[in-house]
């Protein structure tokens, strides 16, 4: 039995939302951006929601407008895919990676033993759907002598007065980090991906969520987002086509990152029946639950604690003391049935571009624990029971087949 990893979720209501922004006549930003930032909008509780063509495009905006320099510092997780980091270099100041618990989230005691004078901002990661501790966050970076360190470089960080904490939500639209909040209003900035493989996609896509303190005005900034997103430019495609409406200015160096109204209508369908897909979603995580809990080599993922809860976006199964090498004999075995697994994440000081900037995992000894045995799991609303009992015989037959040939 074939089981692909990630499919979208496309039915017909998809389909028929973006056949009609093809028939609409118009097809790039427009209507169906407007009202897919607004569903987002009401569903997440943010203040205001801006819509771009990717999570990182997204980030590398709002770095770009806290006005992060050269020498700057940008706390992200080490246990994360790529983008958090990349973002942060595009924008021109450097990532500094700190440790993870074992919850697979980043952990607080490691972000505060991170902070110097040149922190300007802090990237929390939503791994896997499972809200990171916001509140202990947020209270930390308000404590007066965390406060009393932040230096101002930029108008943008006078008017915030303390480090800016942008999480990196691009897994955990849905998730609740209380009881009747979920994921989107939690920081200062919030960015949601709509990549293929998330939860809710737009093929390509990115949510930004906006919830500054006074004195900022969110939709003011949302207003001036939005046109930093188009080229700095003083009118949008969209007015520009009306009969007399030619002439604009460009204001600033903008960026050219604006989400298209075709990739919205995917989207917008999609997320109208989001609750019952987090249900589905949801099904799929309790049946691996149930059948791995009883398996002593195993480690079940986080999905509930207190308030919180994931929006089951990644199932990371661990092997209890696997080393990587049995991990990916298990892979391999795992795949003679055609089953898709993948690992979430390969921390980043692992990779070679890192490791030329001189980022060493031996620093990170948590996040080598959560990925030496990690397996991710096929997780998706059309899974069904069939399939699911089929995924979990493998896994567990493909666990005793590389047990029983290994004394580890
Ligand atoms: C997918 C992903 C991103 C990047 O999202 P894009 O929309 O592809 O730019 C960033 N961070 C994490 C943790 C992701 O999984």
């Amino acid at each position: 039995m074939k089981i692909p990893f990630s499919p979208p979720y496309i039915d017909e209501a998809v389909i028929n939302e973006v056949v009609d922004s093809l028939r609409s006549g118009w097809i790039t930003s427009g209507p169906k951006v407007k009202s897919l930032e607004e569903e987002i909008k009401t569903f997440s509780g943010a203040k205001e929601v801006l819509c771009v063509n990717s999570w990182t495009s997204g980030a590398i905006m709002m770095l770009r407008w806290l006005g992060v320099k050269e020498g700057d510092e940008v706390i992200v997780p080490a246990y994360t895919y790529s983008a958090t980091a990349l973002a942060v270099l595009h924008a021109g100041a450097k990532p500094v990676m700190v440790d993870s618990g074992k919850n697979f989230n980043i952990s607080v005691e490691a972000i505060r033993n991170a902070i110097t004078p040149r922190t300007k901002a802090i990237i929390p990661v939503d791994i896997a759907g499972f809200p990171c501790d916001y509140d202990q966050i947020m209270s930390m970076v308000q404590e007066p002598k965390i406060r009393g360190l932040f230096q101002v470089t930029s108008a943008v960080q006078k008017k915030l007065g303390r480090i800016l904490v942008m999480n990196d939500a691009a897994h955990s639209l849905g998730a609740f980090y209380s009881k009747k909040q979920r994921t989107g209003c939690e920081t200062d900035i919030a960015i949601f991906s709509l990549h293929a493989v998330k939860n809710v996609t737009t093929a390509e896509g990115g949510a930004i969520c906006l919830n500054l303190p006074e004195p900022f005005n969110n939709e003011d900034l949302y207003k001036e987002l939005r046109m930093t997103s188009l080229n700095c430019q003083t009118k949008d495609a969209f007015s520009k086509s009306k009969a007399g409406g030619w002439r604009y200015d460009i204001v600033g160096m903008g960026m050219k990152i604006n989400m298209a109204d075709v990739n919205a209508a995917i989207g917008l369908a999609q997320i109208r029946e989001y609750p019952s897909l987090l249900k589905e979603r949801k099904r799929v995580f309790e049946t691996y639950d149930k059948a791995f809990t009883a398996c002593d080599w195993a480690i079940t993922p986080p999905s509930i604690d207190g308030e919180k809860e994931s929006s089951y976006h990644i199932y990371a199964l661990r092997i209890k003391d696997f080393t990587e090498e049995l991990r990916d004999r298990m892979i391999d075995e795992i795949a003679k049935s055609e089953v898709a697994v993948n690992v979430h994440f390969i921390p980043m000081p692992m990779l070679s571009f890192f490791k030329s900037l001189g980022y060493d995992i031996k620093n990170y000894p948590q996040a080598y624990e959560n990925f030496k045995g990690e397996i991710s799991l096929p997780i998706y609303p059309q899974l069904n029971n069939e399939q699911l009992d089929f995924i979990i015989r493998t896994v567990k037959s493909a666990y005793n087949t590389i047990a029983r040939d290994s004394i580890f």
